[in-house]
């Protein structure tokens, strides 16, 4: 009996009102007992004379009968009160509960089913007071949730995929030498060992993903100047522009102030995107990195003269394993499409923000982060 007390929310405020009906009935009738005798009495004597009573014996027995026909009515009168303010409790616990409990179930039923893994349910909200409130926050909860589930469900797809090409090479190349349909030549070899490189690249990379995305390294910023950070990264790939046969140029001021950076952080995003240029830049091509300020925040560009950027593919270059023209990137043996994902969390990290410009194929591209300035 307890037990269903205490499960239900009608019955606990039924029982309230019950309690404040019975203490109300309570306080009344011990107050009629105590003061209705004294009043009565003296209401009695005052109308005696007017009734034309002269007291006496017969006078006093009138007075007791009407007493107790008086007491009697006013006690039957409090019965039938209180039974109607019971029933009207009974009524009014209904109607509130029914009200306060139908959202409070219905979000029971929503979290059952989102535990179950239907992340498209939702709860109905009408109103606007506070079960409604908690209903819309509900709601707002449980699309976070389906979003993150959609976004977990995409990156196994991504990342199966991406495993199993390099797998699928490596495995049909060891068959095909184990058939000896593949001859054991040194370019066999460096093909297989091509594609394990691939996939430990890969690997490193999705680990790096996932420690950016939980935001799970430190940072150690200090102030540097924004020239120094191009510089040496400059310095670590101007062989290979000069193997390619690119242009590296730069146009770095010398009186912007300094960035408040991790070195080696902005030192990976530098190699990422410079980087990317030359990749996607043929020969006789050329790479300008520049550094300029703009309002408080110093931004740092990269252009290129080559392959550029359509407009469809330009919103999604930042997403992860997204690359613009897949087989080419896997026959220059290009990255697995994190890079760009890695470098723009790492500058958003530092309080900054990246984005790209092209005017579409074969027109080349920009690349521009920006770095809040130090003291700024
Ligand atoms: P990847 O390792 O494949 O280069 P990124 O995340 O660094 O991956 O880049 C994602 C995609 O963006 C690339 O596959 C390429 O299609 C496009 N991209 C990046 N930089 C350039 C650039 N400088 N010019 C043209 N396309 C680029």
């Amino acid at each position: 009996m307890m037990d269903y007390i205490r499960r239900h929310l009608g019955i606990k405020l039924f029982i309230t009102y019950l309690m404040v009906i019975l203490v109300g009935v309570f306080v009344l009738a011990a107050t009629a007992q105590f003061a209705i005798p004294g009043a009565f009495d003296r209401h009695m004597a005052g109308m005696g004379p007017m009734m034309g009573w002269g007291g006496g014996q017969g006078q006093g027995i009138v007075m007791e009968d009407l007493y107790g026909g008086f007491r009697a009515s006013f006690f039957d009168a409090l019965t039938w009160a209180a039974l109607a303010a019971t029933a009207l409790a009974l009524v009014v616990s209904i109607i509130f509960s029914r009200s306060v409990v139908a959202p409070v179930r219905a979000m029971m039923a929503a979290s059952q089913c989102i535990a179950e893994g239907h992340y498209e349910e939702r709860v109905v909200v009408g109103g606007i007071d506070e079960l409604s409130q908690l209903a819309a926050r509900f709601n707002t909860m449980a699309g976070q949730l389906e979003q993150i589930e959609l976004m977990r469900r995409r990156l196994i797809g991504d990342v199966t995929h991406e495993l199993r090409t390099p797998l699928t090479t490596i495995k049909g190349s060891m068959e095909g030498l184990m058939d000896g349909i593949l001859p054991a030549t040194p370019e066999t070899f460096q093909q297989i060992h091509q594609e394990a490189d691939r996939l430990a690249r890969l690997v490193d990379d999705l680990q790096e993903l996932s420690r950016v995305e939980a935001g799970a390294y430190p940072l150690d910023l200090k102030p540097v100047r924004a020239s120094d950070l191009v510089e040496s990264t400059l310095r670590r790939l101007s062989r290979q522009f000069d193997e390619k046969g690119v242009t590296l140029s730069t146009d770095l001021p010398s009186d912007l102030p300094a960035v408040r950076a991790d070195e080696d952080r902005i030192g990976q995003v530098l190699i990422n995107l410079v980087g990317n240029a030359l990749q996607y830049t043929p020969q006789g091509g050329s790479v300008t990195v520049t550094a300029r300020l703009h309002e408080n925040e110093v931004q740092i560009s990269m252009r290129d003269t080559g392959a550029g950027i359509t407009p469809e593919h330009l919103p999604h270059i930042f997403d992860r394993f997204y690359r613009a023209d897949k087989s080419r990137s896997r026959r220059a043996g290009g990255g697995s499409g994190i890079g760009l994902t890695i470098a723009r969390h790492l500058v958003e990290a530092h309080g900054g923000r990246m984005w790209a410009e092209s005017a579409g194929e074969g027109q080349g591209s920009l690349f521009t982060f920006s770095l809040p300035a130090a003291g700024g």
